[in-house]
């Protein structure tokens, strides 16, 4: 290869769900706290060009770069683990690798030739792998291949693995995730799954250079003897990856396994400095050591699956650590709440937070989950669809606009307090078309916005169709919900705020996005300290 990146390939055997993205994230920390710049591109082998357009259920939440791009959500560990942004060129599906190629085809770039998986599909996935090496930005690039080693879709990615480290040897290395299960009827781990998906992968003429053993229990001597032996891998390349209570011990628990000094070896790279993690584990330690508990109930419809709402769960751990509290989420049903049982299902709740989405279904369980907020004074965090809906409620309940709505649910009614932004009325497609990304916002001094930031100018992502309605801004305003922050080009309201409130905050944009072990989020840290205080004088 022609620059100088290396490039670290991270693939997933026996079964899915073994951490590889937390895993490549760890290594990635590991390797930027000895000085190293890193990035991790994940690639996915469904078709979809990008999750946007997957429900929740059947992806977990869809994660915002800066740069528009809607993506994995272990992009979001990514970013939440070494504090650098990600963007389009970090996720690749079979569907983008698929739209490239036709498009060359039709525009007559392979005039001559039969279009095939193998040079054209393969080529174009190592162009995308490459991509990220070129820019002289990193010393490595650590490529996640989604999916298990065997699977038909995920043949080409794998061949194209086979030819990047036929190709420059000395530059790539395969490490490859797996899982030694415990039998307890036998009392034993087991180490044949393992071996099995190490022969895949010879199969495939990719040799893993190191093994990560996702397991329950220890690793012996001999267990590890008998993985490198029959895996073809050095004995110290047999790395132990036991269950954590924590995703963010997953770095250290690597760092005692020497992951990445192996790693470094094996690509010959000496003369490293000793890794600096004093913030991460300052962070740990206020994290495993809180001085209060506190609960927030965080209201949404995808509440079934957790991973709808990984970085919000997420940055409320960060914004925990910082306030030296443990934050529990109460996972609220926003159908399960109705006039009659929303008092009981809240009442405990030091704080509340209503969460980002599309559609009706549970929207009326959310606007009486803020009324509640806004009535009785409990701390209220809105975001996205969570503002939207505030707005509904102060429309409704306050501005007696009986029937407003947002024309996302009721396009006729007769008060639109949320309605279509101009610019999205005539998009008919809808992937990738959402206002997306990063946009620039001012806010209002003195406003709680602008005290949690502590600046006047901020510039949050955002993946929305819907705005607040400025017609309806001056009786807003003069009845008592402001608008803090605006979006300085468009005049969009990206911020509402009740100042009589002790504690009422709801985004247009999603800060949970930005949120890292290193940056927690203002706003997020804002609320957790408001919460706190409330729950104090409850
Ligand atoms: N459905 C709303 C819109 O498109 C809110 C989107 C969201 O919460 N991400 O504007």
């Amino acid at each position: 290869m022609s620059d100088s990146a290396k490039y670290i390939f991270v693939t997933g055997g026996v079964t899915s769900s073994l951490g590889k993205g937390i895993i490549s994230a760890s290594l990635a920390k590991l390797l930027q706290s000895r000085g190293f710049r890193v990035t991790i591109q994940k690639l996915d082998p469904y078709i979809n060009i990008d999750p946007g357009t997957l429900n929740p259920y059947e992806h977990g939440e869809c994660f915002v770069t800066d740069d528009g791009a809607e993506t994995d959500l272990d992009l979001g560990h990514y970013e939440r683990f070494l504090d650098t942004i990600t963007s389009q060129s970090n996720n690749v599906t079979t569907g983008k690798i698929y739209q490239s190629v036709i498009n060359k085809e039709r525009k007559g770039e392979y005039l001559g030739k039969t279009v095939q998986i193998i040079p054209h599909i393969t080529d174009e996935i190592k162009r995308c792998i490459k991509i990220l090496g070129s820019k002289s930005a990193y010393d490595f690039v650590i490529t996640e291949i989604g999916g298990t080693v065997g699977d038909i879709e995920s043949l080409p990615y794998v061949e194209a693995v086979r030819q990047l480290k036929w190709e420059s040897p000395d530059d790539c290395l395969v490490v490859h995730l797996t899982l030694v299960p415990y039998l307890a009827a036998a009392g034993e781990l087991k180490t044949k799954p393992t071996q099995h998906s190490v022969k895949q992968l010879l199969e495939l003429g990719v040799q893993p250079d190191i093994l990560v053993c996702r397991t329950e229990h220890e690793l012996t001597p001999a267990i590890r003897n008998k993985v490198a032996k029959f895996c073809n891998v050095n004995l110290n390349a047999v790395i132990q990856s036991i269950d954590a209570s924590t995703i963010y011990d997953v770095p250290l628990l690597m760092l005692e396994e020497k992951f990445d000094q192996v790693v470094l070896d094996k690509l010959k790279i000496q003369d490293y400095p000793e890794p600096n993690l004093k913030d991460w584990n300052s962070f740990l330690k206020r994290y495993k050591n809180p001085k209060n508990e506190l609960t927030i109930s965080l209201v949404g419809k995808y509440v079934e699956l957790k991973d709808s709402y990984k970085s919000i769960a997420e940055a409320f751990i960060h914004a925990g650590a910082v306030n030296e509290v443990k934050v529990s989420i109460n996972w609220v049903h926003s159908e399960d709440l109705n006039a009659k049982q929303v008092k009981s299902i809240l009442e405990d709740s030091d704080g509340i937070m209503v969460a980002p989405g599309f559609g009706s279904r549970g929207i009326e369980g959310k606007i009486l989950a803020v009324k509640f907020a806004r009535e009785s004074g409990v701390p209220f965090f809105g975001i996205c669809l969570g503002m939207q809906v505030a707005v509904i409620e102060y429309a409704r309940n306050v501005l007696n606009l009986l029937e407003a709505h947002s024309t996302e649910i009721n396009e006729h009614t007769p008060y639109p307090v949320i309605d279509i932004m101009a610019e999205q009325k005539s998009i008919t497609n809808l992937g990738g078309t959402m206002r997306l990304g990063t946009y620039n916002c001012h806010l209002k001094k003195g406003s709680l916005a602008h005290v949690a930031y502590d600046r006047e100018d901020i510039a949050e992502r955002h993946r929305h169709r819907y705005e607040f309605n400025n017609d309806y801004l001056d009786m807003f305003e003069k009845s008592g919900m402001k608008a803090s922050g605006i979006n300085p080009d468009s005049e969009l309201v990206e911020i509402i705020e009740i100042p009589s409130h002790p504690w009422f905050v709801a985004t247009q944009f999603h800060p949970e996005y930005k949120s890292t072990v290193h940056t927690p989020h203002p706003l997020f840290v804002g609320f957790v300290e408001a919460v706190l205080k409330h729950s104090k004088n409850k």
